[in-house]
């Protein structure tokens, strides 16, 4: 083996940043650097970046198969664990049928393995039963801007950060989470652009900020009505552009006609005034970009929270030019190009529908094998199935419920009601922990293919070391499963063949190649012979449903609302150290230096008025669960809210969370529940 360095991405967030591996010779990954001339990240990357040779170091690594044996696990070979895996799932079909089985793909792998991973449940499980964790994120995202817009995808890309007047960051803490993208707002708010937040907590980019709106959590729509009312009452949307390219605009104006700033500002908690500020510099610039996260999407009206955002960018005119847009910020490093792979239950590759005939029958004739027609369930939908005696199969890879799924006994309680458990991982993760068999699988640097960032640019990564031990790629992996069931469907010899044939039944990809996305630091969908350069902006002309829908929402609450008996308000967040289920970054110690384990945000006057110091032990108590952390004191929460973030296994804050969700995409209320606080005795 020689050493060497490669090109590749950043494995961590959906921002994409470009960098290379240096290997020493030895199979170890032994140095990161930025890549310079990157179009993204413009020769920076974020402490976890820099933290990437850890989470993939050998330490910990699972390197055999591995099979249950009571209360632990044997290595068995790769022969053994197919052999056996495929029995049983051959078995579970025949007695209770395709609905009993599922996969949950990772937004972490590859576009390649993802889009193996919904052919394998299709085509050779014969289920749509097949979903990731975009189901926890941005599943209102796809479901509401396609609704409006026609396509569910950050409308511009992030270099309009340097070409807009205003920024309104809503619901989203992208110094903590995106952060290469949030040094680049702070930039361009130095270089003169107004910075709007929208947000309950007092973030960094909050204290920065020109305006900032701080509500009360799952208000959004009252607010974004009343941003509405205002500018349609001052005579400060764009005509132009609503009646040449917009439909429904009469009956959105009639439903904001009474919601005037001062009506929300006891609903909302911001004060009237500071709304009509927002509305007037919003939509009175030339050019204004909106940016937003899990603030507006993790709530029972989470796709409505979407819809009402981009019937405000719309109105105003504020999409299909540089700096404007509606730009969700995806928050795993390939989660929208696991969507885009159609690791959805409703949709195949590019979201063609599951259930129309003519998608079923061009898959069906593809791939030479009949595919599942009936409904699919979601990730939370088989974990319910689960516990309902319903559902009896899953195989899983890159992901980890237990930790990251709203409420947490009942999630494992689902799995250990499951007959069949299948975990592919890096390392032994909660989930696996309760896996039938546990598969050991490569990592980002140990294998080739795509990921697709936040703005649509599907980027190559490449191998720098070999996988460990006996790893496998999940294409790889899945493909060996499928044999083992009988079944040729899945029938590559290199991700590139992956790639080239889910780029020639995906018509966003359709003009992508190895080749051409190697030339060009990646191409940004959609890529075709219409645009063979890729598309930086969306809509321009035209949306894709033609002219677009804009659609009145309502304001619903949220679902479990602060009471006598849990007086306090939960709301979820994440920190700039650590990312997801703390499987990766959590393998740095310089990560892990940083952020010791668990941690509540609560205000002074409520830390008072519990008798809690600060770090001091406190238990969290909600109508699901109770775990104990320790208190960091701060006025960055309003009183009445504490903060948690779900990286720690140890202070799980979805022990904790509500299963209540959004009826369109059944994304879970993540952001808002009720808890009671305890001081415990100091050890
Ligand atoms: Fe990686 Fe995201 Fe940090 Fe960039 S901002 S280095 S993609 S974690």
């Amino acid at each position: 083996m020689h050493s060497r360095v490669v090109k590749t991405v950043c494995p961590f967030c959906g921002v994409g940043c470009g960098m290379y591996l240096t290997s020493d010779g030895q199979g170890n990954v032994c140095g990161v650097a930025p890549e310079q001339d990157h179009p993204i990240s413009l020769g920076k990357l974020c402490e976890k970046g820099w933290s990437s040779v850890y989470a993939i170091s050998p330490d910990n690594r699972i390197h055999h198969p591995l099979k249950r044996k009571r209360d632990r696990f044997v290595t068995i070979s790769w022969d053994q664990a197919l052999a056996e895996i495929s029995t049983f799932l051959q078995d579970i079909l025949e007695e209770s049928g395709p609905q009993a089985v599922g996969v949950i793909s990772s937004a972490r792998a590859t576009n390649e393995d993802n889009y193996a991973a919904q052919k394998f449940a299709r085509a050779v499980l014969k289920t749509n039963n097949v979903d990731h964790c975009a189901r926890i994120c941005h599943s209102p995202t796809v479901a509401g801007l396609k609704q409006v817009l026609g396509s569910g995808a950050m409308t511009n890309s992030t270099k309009d950060l340097f070409d807009t007047e205003v920024i309104v960051v809503f619901g989203a803490d992208p110094t903590e989470n995106h952060s290469v993208l949030g040094g680049q707002i702070i930039e361009a708010k130095l270089a003169g652009a107004t910075l709007i937040v929208v947000d309950p907590r007092v973030t960094r980019l909050a204290k920065l900020a020109d305006i900032h709106l701080q509500l009360k959590p799952g208000t959004n729509i009252a607010l974004i009505n009343a941003l509405l009312h205002e500018i349609i009452s001052n005579d400060w949307h764009d005509r132009d552009f609503i009646d040449n390219r917009c439909d429904g605009f009469y009956a959105l104006k009639s439903n904001v006609e009474k919601i005037t700033p001062e009506s929300v500002a006891e609903i909302t908690g911001v004060d009237g005034p500071l709304i009509r500020q927002a509305a007037e510099r919003y939509s009175r610039a030339n050019r204004a970009m909106i940016l937003y996260g899990m603030g507006i999407t993790q709530f029972v009206s989470g796709t409505n929270s979407v819809i009402a955002l981009a019937d405000l960018a719309l109105i105003c005119g504020h999409i299909g030019k540089p700096g404007t847009g509606i730009n969700p910020l995806r928050g795993q490093n390939n989660v929208q190009g696991a969507c885009d792979m159609g690791c959805l239950p409703n949709v195949y590759p590019g979201y063609q529908l599951a259930d129309e005939v003519d998608t079923q029958q061009w898959f069906a004739a593809a791939w030479g094998d009949d595919v599942a027609t009936a409904p699919g369930l979601t990730s939370l939908g088989m974990t319910k199935a689960a516990q309902a005696g319903d559902f009896r199969a899953q195989i899983l890879f890159g992901e980890d419920p237990v930790v990251t799924d709203p409420d947490q006994n009942h999630v494992r309680a689902a799995y250990k009601a499951m007959d069949l458990l299948v975990v592919a991982e890096l390392t032994m993760t909660e989930t696996a922990k309760l896996a039938d068999y546990i598969l050991p699988a490569a990592s980002f640097a140990e294998k080739a293919g795509t990921f697709t960032n936040c703005e649509r640019r599907v980027q190559r990564i490449n191998p720098v070391i070999p996988p460990p031990g006996e790893a496998m790629g999940d294409w790889q992996w899945l493909q060996a499963l499928a044999e083992a069931m009988g079944s040729r469907v899945l029938n590559w010899h290199s991700s590139e063949a992956v790639f080239d044939e889910m780029a020639s039944l995906t018509p966003s990809y359709q003009g992508m190649n190895y080749q051409n996305l190697d030339r060009n630091h990646g191409l940004q969908w959609p890529c075709n012979a219409n645009a063979p350069q890729g598309t930086a902006i969306l809509h321009q002309q035209q949306f894709p449903i033609g002219r677009a829908r804009l659609t009145p929402v309502h304001y619903v609450p949220i679902d479990e609302p602060a009471d006598e008996l849990f007086p306090l308000l939960l709301t979820t967040n994440r920190l700039h150290f650590h990312y997801g289920c703390g499987s990766m970054s959590r393998k740095s110690p310089l990560l892990e230096r940083e952020t010791p384990p668990g941690i509540l945000f609560i205000n002074p006057q409520d830390a008072s008025a519990l008798s809690i110091q600060l770090y001091g032990p406190v238990g969290v108590r909600s109508r699901r669960g109770y775990i104990e952390t320790r208190a960091m004191i701060t006025e960055d929460v309003q009183p009445g809210l504490v903060s948690m973030p779900y990286h720690f296994k140890e202070a799980p804050s979805n022990q904790l969370t509500n299963t209540a969700q959004d009826p369109v995409t059944k994304m879970p209320e993540l952001k808002a529940c009720a808890v009671a606080v305890i001081a415990l005795p100091v050890d």
